[in-house]
């Protein structure tokens, strides 16, 4: 093995920037953080050192140039900088890879053109990662950088599944169809909860549902998606924190027409102001569940609205597959809302599928089981990380 080890993953949002650095040798985590508010006046870096020792800073850092720049600097006063020999590479988190980028990619400069040319279909998160991309490559034009796109894992569901049934001409010309999304965590615990089962990947039906503030569900068959709740962007399916996932497109219309709502005014409407948020003002589900047990109505309503999605798609999806042998939860609600995971699989014994009641109100950080010994289909938690599989699939790409 080469004297690089080390792996730093960057996920670029619209005004915020995550990092941290693996280092693959190990699997430790030498260091990472957090840049919010870039662009705004005050910007926050928050930086944890190899030491476990928190870093604050509060600057104006207008760009995210100024904010990896920032970052960079965190780095080097731990003796980490981009200039070290022990960076392999960098690997970034792409939201949209469209058709095309079935699999992590070295960054050239036509990878780089080309997903800018995939900006239409995903305005919102790929210009983002556009910058986050040209500023790390003028920092380091040298190192290898890799993108990591969260398309890819699903470019291998059936054309039935990701096509809509829309005239196929339309849909074509502008490139409308279902691309999924959250496709490196749905790939990371699909592979982890076939090893929790002590099977291969390829033996293992699995439905793996990532509830977080976004939220997906995906149907994996023999390691391969099949189905995924999210469409031609991150607003289909589940309900989620503050999207409304499913509803009839004619809402739009009526919105537009009726409610005299802009095209944007609809768009921030069904992406920042519905979900949880919308049903009850709260899209955190720890402050739902300790509304509910207030009694609160809207909590409670705002709760079972999500629940009878998640099912709705768990019973799709064991149709989709036909022989399931887990249902793995998945990020922070999936990781943490026991009352989520009890609720979801509440009623669907005819179909193999139980929690029990212990083992589901367990906290723990590791992958493990819930359902009752001998249950017919394994219900499982597996926290997700999709920085690990981000830091492999960049590392293995630049040492091949
Ligand atoms: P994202 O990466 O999409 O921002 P996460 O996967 O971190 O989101 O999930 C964040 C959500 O997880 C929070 O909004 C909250 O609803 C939920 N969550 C986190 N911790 C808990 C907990 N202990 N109990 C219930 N829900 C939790």
């Amino acid at each position: 093995m080469t004297s690089a080890h080390r792996v730093l993953v960057l996920n670029s949002g619209s005004s915020s920037l995550k990092y941290q650095l693996l280092d693959m040798r190990d699997g430790s985590r030498p260091a990472a953080g957090l840049v919010e508010r870039i662009g705004e006046r005050v910007s926050r870096l928050v930086h944890t050192a190899p030491d476990g020792e928190r870093r604050e800073r509060t600057a104006p850092m207008a760009s995210h140039e100024a904010a990896l720049k920032a970052v960079a600097a965190e780095l080097a006063a731990d003796g980490l900088g981009l200039d070290s020999p022990e960076l392999a590479a960098i690997g970034h988190r792409v939201v949209h890879g469209g058709l095309r980028f079935t699999e992590p990619t070295v960054i050239t400069d036509e990878v780089l053109a080309e997903i800018e040319r995939l900006v239409p279909v995903a305005p919102l998160h790929n210009p983002a990662n556009i910058t986050g991309i040209r500023t790390a490559r003028a920092l380091r034009p040298d190192l290898p950088q890799v993108a990591v796109f969260d398309t890819a894992f699903h470019t291998t569901m059936p054309e039935y599944a990701a096509r809509y049934a829309i005239d196929t001409e339309t849909a074509d010309a502008h490139r409308i169809r279902r691309y999924g999304f959250h496709g490196t965590s749905h790939a990371y615990v699909s592979r982890e909860a076939a090893r929790l089962l002590g099977r291969d990947p390829s033996e293992v039906n699995v439905i793996v549902l990532h509830l977080g503030n976004g939220a997906s569900a995906s149907a994996v068959a023999g390691g391969a998606c099949v189905d995924t709740s999210m469409g031609l962007t991150p607003l289909e399916g589940l309900v989620m924190g503050t999207r409304s996932g499913d509803v009839d497109p004619a809402v739009t219309f009526h919105l537009r027409r009726v409610a005299g709502m802009s095209v944007d005014e609809v768009d921030e409407l069904l992406n920042k102001r519905s979900g949880l948020v919308g049903l009850c003002g709260d899209n955190d589900m720890r402050e739902i569940r300790r509304r509910i047990e207030e009694g609160d109505e809207r909590a409670k309503l705002a709760f079972d609205i999500y629940v009878h999605r998640l099912k709705k798609y768990i019973g799709a999806y064991i149709a989709v597959l036909g022989r399931v042998d887990a249902v793995v939860f998945t990020a922070g609600v999936g990781e943490n809302a026991a009352a989520v995971r009890e609720a979801a699989v509440e009623g669907l014994e005819p179909l193999g599928l139980s929690v029990d009641a212990e083992l589901n109100a367990v906290r723990s950080g590791e992958p493990r089981l819930i359902s009752p010994a001998g249950a017919r289909v394994a219900v499982a938690v597996v926290p997700t990380d999709e920085e690990l599989e981000i830091a492999r699939q960049t590392y293995s790409l630049v040492n091949n």
